[in-house]
């Protein structure tokens, strides 16, 4: 193996915009025609992001081989559309659980285990795994430079660096420089502090990465250089921009790969071709019209909750030459208030209701679903938002009364139910009521049938399609013929035929369920199909009110 390495850090301030310049980085060296592979460090201690508030730490984010991981890794693979695995994110949690089973098993033969070199080794391991003929694999190390639980990290790639040389491995540091309106200046002190923590723990960055609201005046870049002892061509600025699918754009005018490269003694002379990105940013900025779609859910104070949601709308408004406007409603406002769903649904050209977790605030969310299924506006209900449109449905038009989830208690009408076996190929995986939270989901690609003659098999041009599941309750097939009454399609089964992955309507203009979350697979480059469709019936809708 002979990939290079280049290792991101962060400093200043965190929500500096790391991944998203990583994953730009990402997309540059591979216009360039490289290889690339982009892994998360995590410093917290939680073992996986699974069982995090999506409203503390944003989405989480599932691969196809199962792993719940952080949500840059879907930023990677929507700027590089390269399929993240469970072993491109590691969690201080992770690593230490490693190291004490290492230990509990006898395997470090008694010795005294410690931070270094076991904790160091345990991530340098984590780092070098799994990798093939990639030319570069990007490290991002998550957390702002100073903060105690970062410390191992740093030491492990300080260590890599030193024992993979110069030749074969790169520091890059994001850095803020804070515009003073009163004094009207870019200030580069917080940047030189942090290099000079950098610096306390062994580590010279050699590309600065530095975020601004300004253009960043000349002086003050050579003065960044001359006290972070790095060139001045290599103070890179990086300047908000109006959409981040202009960051590899913007990042590669202000020299980023190509310094990249030099330091790698690549050759530079060969452009890369940026112009599908261009396309995209011209898409973004001015589309043909407007469409709204209401966002009917739970996690709705951090939009970050939602984040692989929000782009995949966008990239189906990319699609369609549209704007999509969200309108994020927590659903619990529909509650006993028919004339509050009303009053916010009724001008939107699109209802969706994402994955959630928990009673609370699914009425709202039924409510929606009725709203959609009555006036007949697109709905695109994922994973939750499927299983609340069946119990809808089989409430109203099934002659099952009481529908509900056994997520909510026990109850004679599960509609929604846990199922505790499935096969996943000829394996028959099973999971257990009171298992540990974060272990007894089905998580990961899952292969679904399409019907023929279905919405979904137009929409997407195949019978066969993979797609990534996170959830736990299963629209239970047993009531079938009640939900088929209700005029439900079973138009997406598993191929054992046992779990519903996709139901829809044909007495609607779109309405479609999905157990998936097919906003994982969504690319700007390649938006999901599901998505392209379901916009451009909401602009068929925009043009009927
Ligand atoms: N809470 C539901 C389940 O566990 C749905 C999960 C989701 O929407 N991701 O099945």
């Amino acid at each position: 193996m002979t990939t290079r390495f280049i290792f991101i850090t962060g400093g200043v301030v965190s929500s500096l915009g790391k991944g998203i310049a990583s994953s730009a980085l990402g997309a540059l060296l591979q216009a360039r025609g490289y290889k690339v592979r982009l892994r998360k460090l995590d410093p917290y201690l939680n073992v996986d992001p699974g069982t995090m508030s999506p409203t503390q730490h944003g989405e989480v984010f599932v691969t196809d081989d199962g792993a719940e991981t952080d949500l840059d890794l879907g930023h990677y693979e929507r700027f590089t559309g390269v399929a993240s695995r469970q072993s491109d994110n590691v969690t201080t949690g992770r690593i230490y659980s490693n190291v004490i089973a290492k230990e509990r098993r006898g395997d470090y033969l008694g010795a005294t285990v410690q931070v270094i070199p076991h904790v160091t080794d345990a991530i340098k391991e984590f780092a070098l795994s799994d990798l093939t003929d990639e030319d570069f694999c990007l490290c991002e190390i998550g957390g702002t430079v100073g903060d105690i639980e970062s410390l191992p990290f740093l030491e492990a790639i300080r260590q890599l660096s030193n024992e993979l040389g110069g030749e074969r491995s790169l520091f890059v540091h994001v850095t803020l420089l804070p515009y003073i309106r009163t004094a009207g200046e870019l200030k580069t002190k917080p940047t030189q502090h942090s290099v000079k923590e950098l610096l306390s723990v062994g580590i010279q960055p050699k590309i600065l990465l530095c975020r601004a609201e300004q253009p960043i005046p000349d002086g003050e870049r050579r003065k960044i250089a001359l006290f972070c002892n790095v060139k001045p061509e290599c103070v890179i600025p990086a300047l908000d921009v109006d959409t981040i699918y202009n960051v590899p754009v913007s990042y590669h005018e202000q020299g980023f790969d190509e310094q990249v490269l030099r330091h790698f003694d690549l050759p530079t002379a060969h452009k890369p071709d940026l112009s599908r990105w261009k396309t995209i940013v011209e898409r973004v900025r001015a589309p043909e019209g407007e469409v709204t779609i209401a966002v009917v859910g739970k996690y709705t104070t951090l939009l970050d909750s939602y984040k692989s949601l929000a782009e995949a709308l966008a990239h189906g408004g990319i699609a369609n030459n549209m704007r999509v406007k969200l309108k994020w409603i927590d659903s619990q406002v529909f509650e006993g208030n028919e004339a509050e769903a009303t009053r916010q649904l009724e001008d939107v050209n699109g209802i969706l209701v994402p994955g959630g977790f928990g009673e609370r605030g699914t009425e709202g969310k039924i409510r929606a679903a009725q709203f959609a299924r009555e006036k007949r506006v697109p709905y695109f209900g994922i994973c939750f938002g499927m299983q609340m449109a069946v119990i809808e449905a089989a409430r109203s038009l099934g002659g099952v009364p009481r529908a509900t989830s056994s997520e909510f208690g026990a109850s004679d009408q599960a509609v929604v139910g846990l199922m505790t076996e499935w096969l996943k190929g000829n394996r028959r995986e099973t999971r257990v009521t009171n298992g540990d939270l974060g272990g007894t989901m089905r998580l990961g690609a899952y292969p679904c049938d399409l019907l023929k003659g279905s919405k979904v098999r137009a929409i997407y041009g195949t019978d066969h399609i993979d797609e990534r599941h996170r959830h736990r309750y299963e629209v239970n097939i047993n009531y079938r013929s009640q939900l088929e009454k209700a005029g439900l399609v079973f138009s997406g089964l598993s191929p054992d035929g046992q779990l519903p992955e996709i139901v829809e309507r044909n007495d609607h203009p779109w309405f479609i369920g999905v157990q998936f979350h097919p906003e994982l697979k969504s690319k700007p480059l390649a938006p999901h199909p599901l998505f392209t469709s379901f916009i451009k019936a909401a602009v068929e809708q925009s043009r009927l009110v």
